[in-house]
């Protein structure tokens, strides 16, 4: 992997708030003594009822628990809206992007989003909802969504949100998974030029089994579509909402009262009900995003994730919301009306820090530079990625043709579990290496072991734990807390197991592998899916790849690499060799692809992840062929079709 150092440019560094020192000072003084370092970054919030208490955690499985600040009381809607009124009441809190670029803009300010929330919150306590209900909210990235999240903190309602581009099944597994009373939705939703029916899904979604706890369904105007309202069940949000008053007292909460449930991408499985509470997840969601973003007043933020994402969760809606920033929603995709979209409202919205996934960031590099040159982007002063490894090929092509060279790229590695950012670097306190999320975030404490849990030191790789708790840690997974100390406590006793497999090398950086259950052992050699697919992508003709092991007779474990071209590139048996020498001289003959399927598309989660699960299974099937039973759940997939066509197109081994 490349090891090139890119440091902060002078001027970021200059104006930067943390400097190579402070982190160093920080770090140091959050693991020395995390009471006293907790207990003053704690205090950013607002609390009802001040703290005594801060840290109360062990991952010791006969006497396991986690709990911060857990005597504090405070309201998650109160720190991200009241108190900002006073100095900050007309700053634009949310700039929503619309699908189509002809649609205006809606700017709405810190008072008026208060408003919303307020009139929510009352409109939910009217309907019956109280402290403690689960709500499930299966929205577009419209305003409303982060209002209907912010209505719930206020009242203690628990939210669960469901990604609009989930079906009907997916949606009715998560309304029975957490027993929700009501539904916030829409008519439609719009996503590159096409409505998505989100209230007729809802209707689906509640005539299957296991759904009958919903009483409510709360229907926000969107489009305008004439969707049937079944009464007295359907509720129009405008006829409910907009009598109700501008003012809400919000009622104190518990620091560790739940705030939301999340269902987990679903990469590896069936997708987990993430519960994270109050403090202590807003005190990380608000504390990352003003340290690994350098936050000043002024910015325009934009995180391209749906809400529908834990990412959407902490650095659209709460942790921007908590700061008093500006955050942007985009409800469109990259590609629409063309690849030039998101540079475009850049420049429309003068965004000056820009977060996205390298799913995003490969999909464009694809189209090439033009789409991106169009632009000024001089607006932007920092990028972000988040969600899977990078590779350092699109790395580079979001620092010079994105970025001008001129932005520093902040790698954020975390999980849904963590709550928000643990692995990232500050950016104009840590010089960065393409494909690595360097270093770890302050109280964040990563480690490497094998795979009997011994603790592995200096430049090694190994699998990727984290030995103490932090405020944003999820708390359980909702409804199953044996399947929450099971799959994360149990495999390596004592410390939290994150499921990834990670290098840090001789300047103690983190380079995330892939998952563990992903890597290859090739002839006794363990490589991470990540590096072979970046060799890959390191090809011109090469858009994206994936890599997994089947069985190899000789090897234990070969290479089996999916390859997506670029586009107008043609498959040939010439470029299927020149790719596999290309792997073979930039690792190794050990890393050269055993076998190379063309594939036109990859199957991805939701979120934009590449499932090898079900690469694996495919490529793992002997000559009976593929089973199709054995691949899992596969509800989470973007494009169930693409299955089909790799299935079919499959080399035989
Ligand atoms: P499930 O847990 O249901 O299988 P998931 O793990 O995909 O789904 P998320 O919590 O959204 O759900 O994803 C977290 C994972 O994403 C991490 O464990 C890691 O594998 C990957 N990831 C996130 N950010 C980065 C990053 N910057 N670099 C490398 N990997 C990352
Ligand atoms: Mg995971």
């Amino acid at each position: 992997m490349s090891e090139r150092i890119v440091s902060p440019p002078p001027g970021f560094e200059a104006a930067a708030a943390l400097k190579r020192a402070d982190y160093e000072r920080l770090y140091a003084d959050s693991l020395r003594d995390p009471e006293a370092f907790w207990g003053q970054v704690g205090r950013r919030l607002d609390w009802s009822r001040p703290y005594t208490r801060v840290k109360d955690t062990s991952f010791n499985v006969e006497d396991f628990h986690i709990r911060w600040y857990a005597d504090g009381e405070l309201n998650v809607s109160v720190n991200c809206l009241d108190r900002h009124l006073a100095e900050r009441g007309d700053k634009t809190a949310i700039v929503w992007e619309g699908d189509d670029p002809a649609t205006p803009a809606r700017r709405i300010s810190y008072r008026e989003l208060h408003a919303m929330v307020c009139r929510l919150a009352n409109a939910l306590e009217a309907l019956g909802v109280v402290k403690g209900d689960r709500i499930t909210l299966y929205l577009p990235m419209i305003p409303e969504a982060a209002a209907a999240m912010l209505a719930c903190a206020r009242i203690g309602a628990i939210h669960s949100v469901v990604f609009g581009g989930f079906s009907p099944d997916s949606i009715a597994n998560r309304i029975a998974d957490c027993g929700s009373k009501l539904v916030i939705t829409a008519d439609e939703g719009l996503r590159g030029g096409k409505k998505i029916p989100l209230k007729a899904n809802v209707d689906e979604a509640l005539r299957k089994p296991g759904t009958h706890s919903v009483e409510t369904v709360l229907v926000v105007r969107h489009t305008g579509a004439g969707v049937p309202m079944q009464m007295p069940r359907d509720r129009w949000y405008d006829a409910v909402v907009d009598p109700q008053p501008a003012t809400h007292a919000a009622k104190p909460m518990n620091a560790e009262d739940p705030l939301f449930i999340l269902y987990t991408s679903g990469s590896t499985g069936k997708p987990k009900g993430v519960l994270h509470t109050s403090g202590g997840y807003l005190t990380w969601a608000s504390y990352t995003h003003e340290c690994v973003f350098d936050l000043k007043e002024d910015d325009v933020f934009w995180c391209t994730a749906d809400v529908g994402w834990v990412t959407g969760h902490s650095y659209v809606v709460y942790g921007p919301l908590a700061n008093g920033a500006t955050t942007v929603m985009f409800e469109g995709i990259p590609s629409y009306p063309d690849p030039g979209r998101f540079w475009e409202a850049c420049d429309k919205h003068q965004v000056t820090i820009f977060y996205t996934a390298p799913t995003a960031i490969r999909a464009l590099m694809r189209e090439g530079d033009a789409p991106v040159k169009r632009s000024s982007r001089r607006s932007i002063r920092l990028l972000g990625t988040v969600g899977e490894p990078i590779n350092p090929e699109a790395w580079e092509w979001y620092h010079k043709v994105v970025g001008d060279e001129r932005c520093p790229i902040v790698d954020t590695w975390w999980q849904t579990e963590t709550g928000g950012i643990l692995i990232s670097p500050l950016p104009g306190a840590v010089p960065t290496k393409p494909g690595s999320a360097t270093l770890p975030f302050f109280g964040v404490q990563p480690a490497l072991v094998d795979a009997e849990g011994r603790r592995l030191e200096g430049a090694t790789d190994g699998n990727l734990v984290l030995l103490d708790s932090w405020p944003g840690q999820m708390r359980t997974v909702y409804g199953d807390h044996g399947r929450f100390i099971d799959t994360y406590f149990r495999t390596y006793p004592g410390m939290y197991f994150t499921g990834d497999g990670c290098r840090r090398d001789a300047d103690g950086y983190y380079w995330i592998t892939g998952r563990v259950d992903d890597v290859i052992n090739v002839s006794g050699h363990r490589m991470g899916t990540a590096e072979v697919e970046s060799a890959l992508v390191g090809h011109p003709a090469v858009a994206e790849a994936a890599v997994v092991g089947a069985p190899h007779d000789i090897k234990g474990q070969g290479i089996y690499a999916y390859v997506t071209l670029k586009a107008g590139i043609e498959p040939t048996e010439q470029l299927r060799k020149d790719l596999v020498a290309h792997v073979r001289h930039d690792i190794g003959p050990i890393a050269a692809p055993d076998w190379l399927q063309w594939a036109p598309g990859l199957p991805k989660t939701r979120s934009g992840k590449i499932m090898r699960r079900i690469l694996r299974k495919i490529a793992e099937a002997g000559p009976e062929g593929v089973d199709r039973a054995g691949l899992g759940d596969t509800s989470t997939l973007a494009d169930p079709a693409v299955v089909d066509s790799l299935v079919r197109e499959r080399q035989v081994r």
